[in-house]
C-alpha cells in the first residue's frame, strides 16, 4: 500500500470544491483500496503516544471561527480496535497507549472526507508525541512499514509550511516559505531524509516556516515508510495564504 502526507491547509478544504480538495481525491481514487487508515494527524498531540481504539470515533470539530456549515460536518467513519492493537504490536521504540476519548480531529477528517467521501473504510489515528524530537518520529514511522504490507494506508496530515501568525486570507507566498518548501522538496526527492529531520538547520527560513512543528512531524512518519524502489509523487505543491504549504505527496 502506498502512503500520503497531504497539505491539509484551511478546514474550508473540507467543504470547498478547490484544487486542492479535487487533488485529494484524485490521489485516493488512484490507490489500490485500504483495508483501513491510520492516521497522523498535526491536530493530536499528547504526552507518550497514542492509538485511538474506540469502534465509532467522534467528528472533532477543533477550530473556532468557521462557518456553521463546517461545524455541522461529520465522519462516520468506523474504528478498527484490531488495527489500534496491531499499531501497539508494531511500535517498539516506544509503549504506545490506546486511546478512548479521541476520535477524528479535523487534520483527519477534512482531508479523508474527500478521499473517501463514503466514509466506509475504517479509520485510526496516531498521536504525536509533544515531548519527543523530529529523529523520534521518524524512527517510529520506520516501524509502521509493516503496516503497508498488510493493507493500511497511512496518511501523515499536516503542512510543511505552518506559520498562522503570518498568514494572510489570499492566494500569496512569503520567500521563505517558498524556499523553504523547496527545500523540502529536493531532500525528498533525493531521499535524504536526515536533512529533513535536521530542518532546523536551514535557519531563518525554517524558523519561520515552522515555528511550531506539529504540523512538520507528520511529513516524517510518512517519508519514514519509504522502501527502497519505491517512487515519489507529488499531487499538490503550491504555497497559499503567504505562510501554507499545501505540498502533498505519494510513496509507492
Ligand atoms: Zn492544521
Amino acid at each position: 500500500m502506498p502512503a500520503l502526507f497531504v497539505g491539509h491547509g484551511s478546514p474550508m478544504n473540507a467543504v470547498e470544491e478547490n484544487g486542492f480538495s479535487r487533488a485529494w481525491a484524485e490521489a485516493a481514487g488512484s490507490l489500490p483500496r485500504p483495508e483501513s487508515i491510520l492516521c497522523v494527524s498535526a491536530h493530536w498531540e499528547t504526552a507518550g503516544t497514542r492509538v485511538t481504539a474506540m469502534e465509532r470515533p467522534r467528528t472533532i470539530h477543533d477550530f473556532l471561527g468557521f462557518p456553521k456549515s463546517l461545524f455541522e460536518v461529520e465522519y462516520p467513519a468506523s474504528g478498527s480496535p484490531g488495527l489500534a492493537r496491531l499499531v501497539r504490536e508494531t511500535v517498539r521504540a516506544t509503549p504506545v497507549r490506546e486511546d478512548s476519548g479521541w476520535g477524528l480531529d479535523h487534520g483527519a477528517w477534512s482531508v479523508l472526507r474527500r478521499m473517501f467521501p463514503a466514509a466506509d473504510v475504517p479509520v485510526v489515528q496516531l498521536s504525536l508525541d509533544r515531548t519527543k524530537g523530529p529523529a523520534f518520529h521518524y524512527a517510529v514511522g520506520r516501524e509502521l512499514r509493516l503496516l503497508r504490507e498488510k493493507g493500511v494506508l497511512i496518511v501523515g496530515s499536516g503542512n510543511i509550511v505552518h506559520n498562522l501568525g503570518s498568514m494572510v486570507w489570499r492566494d500569496t507566498a512569503y520567500d521563505w516559505a517558498v524556499e523553504f518548501d523547496e527545500r523540502m522538496k529536493e531532500f525528498i526527492l533525493s531521499g535524504d531524509h536526515g536533512a529533513v529531520i535536521a530542518y532546523p538547520e536551514l535557519g531563518e527560513a525554517a524558523r519561520l516556516s515552522v515555528p511550531t512543528n506539529e504540523h512538520f512531524l507528520p511529513l516524517l512518519y510518512v517519508l519514514a515508510l519509504q522502501d527502497e524502489g519505491d517512487r515519489i509523487g507529488f499531487f499538490a505543491e503550491q504555497v497559499t495564504l503567504g505562510s501554507i504549504s499545501m505540498r502533498s505527496l505519494r510513496i509507492g
